[in-house]
């Protein structure tokens, strides 16, 4: 493969002179801060945030045995979809794929920037379809996004074939893995040194628990993490995010017993569902959520609305005809769902 990173970033981010914050220009520890126009009165946040987020760096390093200069983090993934497009996609001239069923946010972010999006449907079982991926790359091809595990179908996509598009593949290669704390797979951090043409998404939005703080991380070479370094906002992480993701970091053990559980419940959810006749299949799920495919999908999602449960209608979107996606939510109302369900499809 002939990945050169220069080859692929636009020229005009390739010639960028970022924005130079007094915060980059001065970094070390001072006693008299008169650099920034900030407010002198301590209100626990009259200043500006660290633009690296140097310490909240040095934790997740710890934790996902990965250097700190290989990190960007987000104003939630979305953020960092954002910043991968503007680096790498000449707006009106590249395009990216994508295998939907997946993520929406590729291509709402893919049109927001006016780049083409190809989309190479998954198959019948939510895999890659290695054939029809090969042949829809081009020259101007730049980013390909791969979601595994996969929204909303909720499998693991087979890492082999990964590995092989990212070996052969002259672009951006992105793997989400938003819910890979619900999966016993590996993540893709691993494979980082041998692949310079990786990013890895996660995000602290799921097993986490704090979807509300929108904090996302991206995971690179050094080279790519320092070109989105210099086209992100300057403060994009501001400083009570900072300290409430350090704080969630300092109590791991805590996420790691939640997501256990909620794997527990995804069990028991799964058990349940299947024994209702209308539920024609229950798609494996290494996720946080399941897809089920049921009769009269679209009208059960209605009915269960009218009882103040509320799933994701997915019957519309391609190869997900007839499914409901659900999250797993605590003991009581995954029971609360399960005998909304039963109710309904009785009346039927
Ligand atoms: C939920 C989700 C995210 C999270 O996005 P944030 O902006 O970090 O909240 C990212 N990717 C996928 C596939 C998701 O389902």
């Amino acid at each position: 493969m002939s990945f050169e990173l220069n080859k692929i970033l636009r020229t005009c981010i390739k010639n960028l002179k970022p924005y130079s914050s007094a915060r980059d220009e001065f970094t070390g520890k001072a006693d008299v801060y008169l650099d920034a126009n900030e407010n002198p009165f301590n209100t626990g946040l009259n200043r500006y945030p660290d633009p690296y987020q140097e310490d909240l760096k040095a934790k997740i390093s710890k934790v996902k045995n990965i250097k700190s200069n290989r990190i960007i983090l987000g104003n939630g993934s979305d953020e960092i979809i954002d910043l991968i497009f503007r680096a790498f996609c000449e707006p009106g001239l590249d395009e990216v794929i994508c295998l939907p069923p997946t993520y929406g946010m590729y291509q709402v972010s893919a049109d927001i920037n006016n780049v083409g999006i190809k989309k190479v449907l998954l198959t019948p079982d939510f895999e890659i379809d290695e054939i029809a991926l090969e042949k829809a790359i081009q020259p101007n091809t730049k980013i390909i996004w791969f979601c595994s595990p996969n929204n909303p179908s909720g499998n693991t996509l087979d890492p082999e074939v990964i590995k092989k598009i990212t070996n052969s593949f002259n672009g951006i290669i992105v793997v989400d893995e938003a819910y890979i704390d619900f999966s016993s797979s590996q993540s893709w951090i691993d494979y980082l040194d041998f692949h310079k043409n990786l990013i890895i998404m996660q995000t602290f939005s799921k097993a986490w628990g704090l979807a509300g703080l929108r904090l996302g991380m991206g995971f690179a070479s050094p080279e790519i993490i320092s070109i989105l370094n210099k086209i992100k906002p300057p403060y994009n992480i501001n400083t009570l995010t900072q300290e409430k993701a350090s704080e969630a970091i300092d109590n791991y053990e805590e996420k790691n017993i939640q997501v256990d559980f909620i794997l527990a419940e995804r069990k028991f959810l799964a058990e349940e569902l299947q024994k209702i006749s209308a539920v024609k299949h229950i798609y494996p799920s290494d996720a946080n959520f399941l897809l089920i495919k049921i009769d009269h999908a679209a009208e059960i999602y209605g009915q269960l609305v009218t009882k103040s449960i509320i799933v994701r209608n997915r019957s519309t979107v391609a190869l997900c005809e007839s499914c409901l996606r659900i999250t797993v939510g605590k003991p009581e109302e995954n029971k609360i769902l399960l005998a909304a369900i039963q109710s309904v499809v009785k009346k039927k």
